[in-house]
């Protein structure tokens, strides 16, 4: 969980290069560039405004995000390799194509007295906001010891699994999570090094206002709503943020596919 700083900015930062990519994409390099002549002169010849600073020429490039070979260090290229459809991370000196995957993110929800345990985070992303104990899940466990192993190191609380309780896709930011409902072995939790504190809330308590990621605003309506038609479910969706919301726009997005079963 020490990486998922690094992680989730290397993410934001994929998901800027993508928007960028995909603005700067359709439009070739000499129209881009009579675009801003004429924008230049326009304000030129405008006498009563002051001349603004032309924008910055947007990459027309795409950039690997993967810029350097993780076996040789050479820089890497962008290309179609043979017989595929996508851009990959081409390296320049061994040849070799570095594919980029989602990652898994694996959570509790844990239930004790009808309230739950959440976790107010003392990194960053999302510092000082409430969130269920969860992080990426590491080669060599499966996803419900990942899941476990987070909610012990970050409410120190030791979980039994329950049962699956959600599985969410966030394709844009190539995560998806799952997250298992959970109870305590005995009673007790205390913030682990990456929480400020750890709390239950009652289901009305819960600070949707200041919760971290939208996949946590989303299961925990979706738990809500399950609680109070007395029917818990499995469910699946896909979280999309919407065209034009920013990384930290929390609410901007769409729940599509959903499915519960
Ligand atoms: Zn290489």
């Amino acid at each position: 969980m020490l990486l998922l700083r690094s992680h989730h900015h290397h993410l934001l930062f994929h998901h800027a290069a993508r928007l960028l990519v995909r603005r700067a994409a359709p439009v070739p390099r000499a129209a881009s560039a009579r675009l801003r002549s004429l924008r230049m002169s326009a304000s030129n010849s405008s006498a009563s405004s002051p001349a603004a600073p032309s924008p910055p020429p947007a990459p027309l490039v795409p950039k690997s995000r993967i810029p350097f070979c993780p076996a040789c260090g050479s820089p890497t290229k962008l290309a179609v390799p043979d017989g595929d459809e996508k851009m990959r991370a081409v390296c320049s000196s061994c040849g070799r194509i570095h594919y980029e995957n989602p990652k898994m993110v694996v959570g509790c929800l844990v239930e004790h007295d009808n309230k739950v345990l959440l976790c107010r985070r003392k990194i960053e992303p999302a510092y000082g906001l409430w969130t269920l104990p969860a992080g990426y899940l590491e080669v060599g466990e499966s996803a419900a010891e990942g899941a476990s192993r987070e909610t012990l190191e970050e409410a120190c609380a030791d979980v039994e699994i329950l049962a699956p309780y959600a599985q969410l896709d966030i394709p844009l930011i190539g995560q998806s999570y799952i997250i298992f409902r959970a109870r305590m072995k005995t009673p007790n939790f205390s913030p682990g090094s990456e929480s400020l504190e750890c709390a239950l809330f009652a289901l009305d308590d819960i600070p949707f206002d200041s919760l971290a990621f939208s996949s946590i605003i989303v299961t925990l309506r979706m738990y809500i709503e399950d609680v109070r038609s007395g029917n818990i479910k499995f469910h699946y969706c896909t979280i999309n943020k919407r065209l034009g919301a920013g990384p930290s726009d929390l609410r901007s997005f769409d729940i599509d596919n959903h499915l519960a079963v």
